[in-house]
């Protein structure tokens, strides 16, 4: 990705961060991870907020299908940290979501395995289904859990 699409995927996950008005604690960390996956510095990050900050920023894919996949991803980890998903910041990511073509499957699998995330469960390495943290195998494809 060249730097406009660092950029705008920082402005994606902060207009999420930013919709309900509320700026927690924990989507500043999620924040700062996300940055530092994309390997963007502290004046990417301010090229992003200034962008989100101008009023006008609309969420947009950028990048390959994965980049845009991991964006989304992070969105709604950001959204979902404060344990609920404003209505607000629902519509932005289902619009997303649409636009990379997900069926409502896929959108259904990511939200589970977002809430997995942060319940620190995690996912199957075989299959991607969010485990239960008190079992031993996964009850989807039967998996040994480490
Ligand atoms: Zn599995």
């Amino acid at each position: 990705m060249n730097e406009n699409d660092v950029v705008a995927c920082l402005a994606n996950i902060l207009m999420i961060a930013g919709s309900d008005k509320k700026f927690t604690h924990q989507e500043q960390e999620i924040v700062e991870k996300v940055r530092l996956e994309l390997g963007a510095d502290d004046a990417l990050l301010e090229q992003a907020v200034a962008l989100v900050h101008g009023g006008n920023y609309q969420i947009t894919p950028v990048g390959r299908f994965s980049d845009q996949v991991r964006n989304l991803e992070d969105m709604l980890l950001v959204s979902m940290a404060d344990n609920t998903l404003a209505m607000e910041e629902k519509k932005e990511i289902l619009h997303f979501a649409q636009q990379l073509k997900l069926t409502q499957d896929q959108i259904n699998r990511m939200l589970a395995q977002t809430k997995a995330l942060l319940k620190g469960a995690g996912c199957c390495n075989a299959c991607g289904t969010p485990l239960d943290p008190s079992g031993n195998f996964c009850t989807e494809c039967g998996a040994k859990i480490k």
